[in-house]
Parts: C-alpha cells; sequence; structure tokens
C-alpha cells in the first residue's frame, strides 16, 4: 500500500498535467496583474479568518483549486500598485529557474551534488567582484538572504581583525561594531547572536538627512575603546532600509583603513547599483569594502532568496567557518572553490545562482541596469508629486526608489498627524487597490513606497496620491 501511494506521488504524467494547469493559472495571473486588469494589489484578509479558511481547506477543499487559491489570497508583486517591501516583481523565466531547482534539488555545498551550480556560482561572482572594483583576489558566493550574509560577514571580520582564535577558544573581550541608527535590524540582531551584546553595538546618529553622521566616527570609536570595547568592525547601509538612504561609503571606507578595522557595505538592495551606469555615484567607496552584501531578490529581479556575500580578499571567505586559523589553511583548501559549502553557513543550499545566469545568458547584464535605473527614477518621479501636493510632505529627498512621505495638512498638531497617517495607511491595506507600508522616523509616522514593479506609472502614483486624499478627510 506504501509503494502504491508513492508511486503515485512521483508520477511523471501528473507532473505533467498538473504542470501545464498551473502555468495556465500562473500565465493568466501575470497578464492580469501586470496589466492591472483586476482593480487590487492585494484583497486583505484578517490572519484569523485566513486561518479558519485553510483549516476548512485542508478538510473540505477541492484539491483542484488548492493552486489557484493559494495564488488569489497573496500579495501581487505584479501588480503595478504593488509599492510595499522591497522583494522584485521576479522576472517569470527566473520562476521557471526556481522549478529547475526545485526538481533537480541538487544541494549546492558540496561540487558532486551541483556541478553546474557551482562552476556558475563562480561565474557570476567574478562578474559582480570585478563590478565592485574588487582585483582578481577577490571572491565569494551567494547565500540565503541578506540577513544570513550580513552576519557570515561580520562572522569573517570578527576572525579577520581580531586576531584571536574565536571560533575554536571563545571570546573573553568585550567585541564591539559600529553601525548607523537606520542600519537594517538584522545586523543588530548578528551582532547578538555573536555574542555583542546590547554594548557592543556602537550606534552612530544619522545626520538630519539620514545618513550616518561620519563627523562622529572618530569620537565614538574612541569613547567606545576607553571603556574597553574592542571594535572590530564598521557597516555602512546602502540605502538603509527604512529611508532609503545611502551613507558615505567613501568616508566610511577611508575611516576604517585607518583604524584597521573591517568595512562591510549592507547593499542587500542597493548594492544591484553597481550595474547602473546612472546611480552607481550612489556607491562611490564600495570597493574600499572588505565585503559587500547584495539581494538578487531585490533589485535584480529574481525570486527570494538570493544572496551574493562578496570579499575583497576570498581567502576571509575561506576562513569563517575553518576551525583552523586562517594560516593553518593549506593551499588546496584556499583552491577548493568549488566545494561552496565550505565558505556558506547553511549546508543544504539551493541552486541559486542559475536564475543569475540566467538573466544574464538571455537579457545580458544591461537587464539589471535598466531595472534598477528606471525603478530610482520612479522614486523621484513619485517624490517630484509629492512635492507638488498641498496636504503632503516628504521626509526626504530620496536617493533610491525608496520614499517616505506623509499626508501633512497645515495646522494640524503633530499628534493628530501621526494618528492619521497611520489611519491611512491602515485604510490602504483594507481597500486593497494599491499596497504600500509605513515606517516610523524620529518618532513620526510616514507612509513608505518602494517602487519595484517596472510597470508602476505616473497614472499609477496620481491615483494612490488621490486615494490617500479621499482617506484624509473621511
Ligand atoms: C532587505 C535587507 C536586509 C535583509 O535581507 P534579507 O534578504 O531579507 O534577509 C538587510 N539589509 C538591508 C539594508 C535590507 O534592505
Amino acid at each position: 500500500m506504501h509503494k502504491k501511494l508513492l508511486e503515485q506521488v512521483y508520477k511523471a504524467s501528473d507532473f505533467n498535467l498538473n504542470g501545464h494547469i498551473l502555468i495556465e493559472q500562473l500565465t493568466s495571473h501575470l497578464e492580469d496583474k501586470t496589466n492591472a486588469s483586476s482593480r487590487n494589489a492585494i484583497n486583505w484578509n484578517e490572519p484569523e479568518k485566513e486561518l479558519e479558511f485553510w483549516k476548512n481547506f485542508l478538510t473540505d477543499g477541492d484539491k483542484k483549486d488548492l493552486f489557484s487559491e493559494i495564488t488569489k489570497r497573496t500579495t501581487y508583486v505584479h501588480h503595478p500598485h504593488y509599492m510595499g517591501h522591497q522583494v522584485s516583481p521576479p522576472a517569470p523565466v527566473t520562476a521557471l529557474t526556481g522549478l529547475i531547482s526545485s526538481l533537480l534539488n541538487n544541494g549546492t555545498a558540496v561540487y558532486e551534488m551541483g556541478m553546474s551550480s557551482n562552476a556558475i556560482e563562480r561565474i557570476i561572482i567574478e562578474l559582480l567582484c570585478k563590478k565592485i572594483g574588487f582585483d582578481n583576489t577577490s571572491g565569494g558566493f551567494l547565500t540565503s538572504g541578506g540577513t544570513l550574509a550580513n552576519l557570515t560577514a561580520l562572522l569573517s571580520a570578527r576572525k579577520a581583525i581580531t586576531k584571536r582564535d574565536i571560533w575554536n577558544e571563545g571570546n573573553q573581550n568585550q567585541l564591539g561594531i559600529m553601525v548607523s541608527e537606520e542600519a537594517h535590524y538584522c545586523v543588530d540582531r548578528a551582532a547578538r547572536i555573536m555574542g555583542l551584546g546590547e554594548q557592543g553595538i556602537i550606534k552612530v546618529p544619522v545626520t538630519k538627512d539620514f545618513r550616518m553622521d561620519t563627523d562622529l566616527l572618530e569620537s565614538k570609536f574612541k569613547e567606545a575603546q576607553e571603556i574597553g570595547i574592542e571594535i572590530f568592525a564598521i557597516i555602512g547601509s546602502a540605502p538603509s532600509t527604512a529611508t532609503g538612504i545611502f551613507d558615505d561609503l567613501e568616508v566610511i571606507g577611508e575611516f576604517a583603513i585607518k583604524q584597521k578595522i573591517w568595512f562591510h557595505v549592507d547593499g542587500a538592495h542597493g548594492g544591484a547599483g553597481i550595474f547602473s551606469e546612472k546611480y552607481k555615484h550612489t556607491l562611490k567607496g564600495i570597493e574600499l569594502a572588505d565585503s559587500v552584501v547584495i539581494d538578487g531578490h531585490k533589485m535584480m529581479m529574481m525570486p527570494a532568496l538570493t544572496t551574493a556575500l562578496l570579499y575583497k580578499n576570498a581567502l576571509n571567505a575561506n576562513a569563517t567557518f575553518s576551525q583552523k586559523a586562517d594560516y593553518l589553511l593549506t593551499d588546496s583548501e584556499h583552491e577548493d572553490w568549488y566545494n561552496s559549502g565550505k565558505r556558506t553557513f547553511e549546508c543544504t543550499k539551493n541552486m541559486m545562482s542559475i536564475h543569475w545566469f540566467t538573466l544574464l545568458k538571455l537579457y545580458g547584464e544591461e537587464v539589471f541596469d535598466a531595472n534598477v535605473t528606471h525603478l530610482y527614477d520612479l522614486g523621484a518621479l513619485f517624490a517630484h508629486l509629492i512635492e507638488k501636493e498641498p496636504n503632503f510632505e516628504l521626509a526626504l529627498q530620496p536617493m533610491s526608489n525608496i520614499v517616505c512621505f506623509r499626508y501633512y495638512p497645515s495646522g494640524m498638531d503633530e499628534e493628530h498627524i501621526n494618528a492619521l497617517n497611520v489611519k491611512i495607511r491602515q485604510s490602504l491595506l483594507e481597500d486593497g487597490e494599491f499596497y504600500i507600508v509605513q515606517t516610523k522616523l524620529k518618532g513620526s509616522q510616514y507612509m513608505r513606497i518602494t517602487v519595484m514593479n517596472p510597470f508602476t506609472t505616473e497614472l499609477h502614483f496620481k491615483a494612490l496620491i488621490k486615494k490617500i486624499n479621499s482617506f484624509a478627510i473621511r
């Protein structure tokens, strides 16, 4: 009986049949959403009701509705009204490469279980390093998300800078990192995982335009040293998630060189700007970094999760998880590029490199320039429209496709303005025609868009602004 069931599970003809049906369904989904034929970017449902639905579906739902119900009950990232979190509407062909990865399931950690994906990964890494401006001592790998990549980079930093064998012997000293107070929360988490504690996270305040205040670097560093904190790394955000503002990588990089500490660039969102002729200036100084993170699933049109972690010196990547101290690694271990599991946190890793390679092969690297440049242009356009609106205010001039703004009628006090903006955002969510998010900046409540969809236009922006105006006066 078990055998029969398993035979049924693995039946190739069922795969073919369901596959064709699914492709048909997803194709209409894509056509419908990208053309904005259906009104909404999200059909909001309360969590308890959603849970109830799926409990009932498991017992009573019709199997043939399974895929279509899942599709329907999502946030439509391909809809031009989707301007929410920073995940890309994946280029449809990368959904197909995802299918290949899922079916072949070659866990890429060892070369024998991922020949093509390891070789392809090396090609991708070399391209990214070259674009950053690293020389041929550089290297890196792909890993599962910016969060894990940031943690991995900080582990590499600790090993390279402290000169003690903390990996084997544990740590007796109070170590620390320096980071902007606006950095992504995952950096804070990484530091705590590494046992730095609150006191080991030296938060550098931001200027009024939300960049790390680099005038404070020396004094913050000294203060920490004086109370016995050994700082081994500084992190620049490129850009910071909440505001989309880039830290001054050049100044931070020079500071790191002077203090002989590691310089890590969290370019999860905007690192892809290395491909943009128009916007690569936002990353000026990135070549000074010891390590750089770039997410494929944010500005590079790929499905989650796939993140590049690039090192100025590839040896530091090899040493991170090595039981031996760096100087004990043999040359052959250094050269063992094709077993990526030695350098990554994860053991089994999907064949994520094929997304990058497929886009590169089909469209060339210009496709990354096109996407980043177009989306950043749209961010500037939206900001421009907001500036022209009488009852709106920009939080800051955007440097990317992330724009923070609020409804700001004159004569209303701060408390009511905060409450009103929260209310408007909630009304937008429940209405569903547009999907945007919110953020708190220096204690004030802002609405926040990230233009992720290249088919969002000025008309869509104007419709959003009109809708916000109508919700504001209800
Ligand atoms: C999104 C983001 C992260 C987290 O990356 P994941 O891939 O979501 O784990 C880290 N830092 C910045 C600046 C980000 O924008």
